[in-house]
C-alpha cells in the first residue's frame, strides 16, 4: 500500500517539473501488451482476405467465400477464448435487417454483427468499454458483390487486432465489462454500428469509452510516399454531436469546446498508449473523422456516447476500395502483403493498454465543479467520491494553459476539494480518479459550481 502511494507521489514530482516524465507501468498490463503477436495478427488478416469478398451483399451460405463465411469464422475464433475466461466471455451473432429497393443495399438483407462480451468481475461495476472494427469489405463499385475485395487493411487489420485482444484479455479479470464488437454494414452506411448504438442507448449501457479501430495497418502513404509506423491518429469530436440544452449552456460558460468527453478519451489514449507501447506516438486529430469519410464511432457519438476513431496516420488511396489489379505499373487493391503487421501490433497495444487501464480504474469523480463565487487568484475545485466501483486512492488534478492541446501538469490530491494558487481564468482543469496501483479514470472537465457539492 505504502509503496503504491510513493509511486503516485513520484508521478506528481515528475510531471510538475516539466523536464522529465517517469513512466510507471502496471506489470500485468505490460505483460498483456507484450503478448500481442504480430504473427497471429497476420494469420487473422490473411484468413479474412481469403473469404474473397466480405461485401454486404455477398454470399452468406458458402462455407469458404463471402460475408457469411467471414462472420462464422470470426465467431468461432472468438469462442476459442471462452474456456480461458471461466465462462465470463459470451459470443453472439446479432441479426439486423437493412436495405430495400432504391437504397444502397439494393434488396432487403439480413446482416450479422459478431459480439464478444467479457463480463466484469465486480457486480457493482456497470461500466462498459467497447472496441469495434468492421468485418465487411468492398470493391470500387457500391454494388459489386462478386469482385475480389480482400479488405486486408480496411478493416481486416481492425478485426484481426480485436481477435488478438480477446485471446489475451479473456484470461484476465477486469472490474468493468469489455465488449469486443465486429460489425457488418459499415461500407454501405455504418448500419451495423448504428444498430448497436441504438441498442446500447435503448438498453442504457454505461459505455465509458468506445474505440473504433478502422484501418490500423497501413504505414506508407500514396503520392507523398511517407513511411511511418510510429504514429497513429485518434480522431475525436470537439463540440459533441449530441448535446442537451444544459450541456450546451455549460460548454459555453466554461469555454469547454475543446474538452468534450470524446476528447478527454483521446487524451487518455495518448497518455496510456504511449506509456505501454514503445516507439509509438498517438497523434490527436481534433475533428470527428476525415473529410468525406465515415466511421462506426459516429453513430455512438450521435447517441451521446464517448467515442473516437483510431486510424493509421498515412493512408494509401491506391489500395483502399479498389479491385486488386496492376494499373500503370502500380499494384492496386487492399491486399494482405501491404499490411504492416508490426504497426498493427503496436496499434493493438495502444488499444489494449487503454482498455485494461480503464477497466481496472475507479469510476470518475462525480459532481465536479470549479467554485466561481468571489474574486480570487486561486482556484478551488470540488468533487464527490464515486459511489460504486474500486475505491479511489486519490485524484489527479490536471491543468493546462487554455491554448494548450494536452494536459501539462498532474497533481495528486486526496479528499474531495483542493485550492491551488493558479487562477481559474488562466487555465483549464480536469479531474481523474486514481486507484492505489495508478490506474486512472478518464478526466472529467468540471463545470461551474457556486456551492459545495458535498
Ligand atoms: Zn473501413
Amino acid at each position: 500500500m505504502k509503496k503504491s502511494f510513493l509511486i503516485l507521489f513520484l508521478v506528481f514530482v515528475a510531471w510538475s517539473s516539466g523536464a522529465q516524465i517517469i513512466i510507471n507501468r502496471d506489470p500485468e498490463i505490460k505483460k498483456m501488451v507484450e503478448e500481442i503477436s504480430r504473427e497471429r495478427i497476420e494469420q487473422n488478416v490473411r484468413k479474412l482476405a481469403s473469404f474473397y469478398t466480405r461485401h454486404n451483399m455477398s454470399e452468406q451460405n458458402d462455407a469458404v467465400k463471402g460475408i457469411g463465411a467471414a462472420w462464422n469464422w470470426i465467431k468461432s475464433e472468438m469462442e476459442k477464448s471462452i474456456p480461458e475466461s471461466d465462462g465470463r466471455l459470451k459470443v453472439e451473432l446479432i441479426d439486423y435487417t437493412v436495405g430495400g429497393r432504391g437504397q444502397r443495399i439494393t434488396q432487403e438483407t439480413k446482416l450479422k454483427n459478431v459480439i464478444a462480451t467479457l463480463k466484469g468481475t465486480d457486480p457493482g461495476d456497470d461500466r462498459i468499454i467497447l472496441i469495434s472494427a468492421h468485418l465487411d469489405s468492398r470493391a470500387a463499385l457500391d454494388n459489386d458483390n462478386t469482385s475480389f475485395a480482400p479488405g486486408a487493411n480496411d478493416d481486416g487489420s481492425g478485426v484481426a487486432a480485436i481477435l488478438e485482444l480477446i485471446r489475451i484479455m479473456s484470461a484476465r479479470k477486469f472490474s468493468a465489462t469489455i465488449v469486443f464488437m465486429t460489425v457488418s454494414g459499415e461500407e454501405h452506411g455504418l448500419f451495423g454500428a448504428k444498430y448497436m448504438a441504438a441498442k446500447a442507448k435503448e438498453e442504457k449501457w454505461n459505455i465509458v469509452a468506445m474505440l473504433n479501430n478502422d484501418m490500423i495497418g497501413n504505414s506508407a502513404s500514396s503520392e507523398t510516399l511517407l513511411n511511418d509506423n510510429m504514429r497513429v491518429r485518434v480522431f475525436s469530436e470537439g463540440i459533441p454531436a449530441y448535446e442537451t440544452e444544459q450541456m450546451t449552456a455549460s460548454r459555453k460558460y466554461t469555454s469547454g469546446e475543446n474538452d468534450s468527453r470524446s476528447r478527454q478519451l483521446a487524451r487518455y489514449i495518448k497518455e496510456t498508449g504511449e506509456r505501454y507501447v514503445e516507439q509509438m506516438i498517438v497523434t490527436l486529430v481534433y475533428r470527428n473523422d476525415r473529410f468525406g469519410r465515415g466511421g462506426d464511432h459516429t453513430p455512438f457519438c450521435q447517441a451521446g456516447f464517448t467515442a473516437v476513431r483510431v486510424c493509421e496516420y498515412n493512408e494509401n488511396y491506391e489500395r483502399t476500395h479498389k479491385v486488386p489489379a496492376i494499373i500503370n505499373g502500380i499494384q492496386e487493391g487492399d491486399l494482405p502483403e501491404y499490411v504492416d503487421y508490426e504497426y498493427v501490433r503496436k496499434n493493438a497495444g495502444v488499444d489494449l493498454a487503454t482498455m485494461a487501464n480503464l477497466a481496472l480504474a475507479p469510476f470518475e469523480p462525480v459532481n465536479c465543479g470549479i467554485v466561481v463565487t468571489g474574486l480570487t487568484n486561486k482556484t478551488t475545485i470540488k468533487w464527490e467520491t464515486p459511489a460504486t466501483g474500486v475505491k479511489p486512492a486519490g485524484y489527479y488534478i490536471l491543468m493546462r494553459e487554455t491554448f494548450q492541446p494536452l494536459w501539462e501538469k498532474k497533481i495528486f490530491v486526496t479528499g474531495n476539494e483542493v485550492t491551488i494558487a493558479y487562477s481559474k481564468d488562466n487555465y483549464f482543469f480536469g479531474i481523474q480518479s486514481v486507484d492505489v496501483n495508478g490506474h486512472e479514470s478518464i478526466a472529467v472537465f468540471p463545470g461551474q459550481t457556486r456551492r459545495s457539492p458535498n
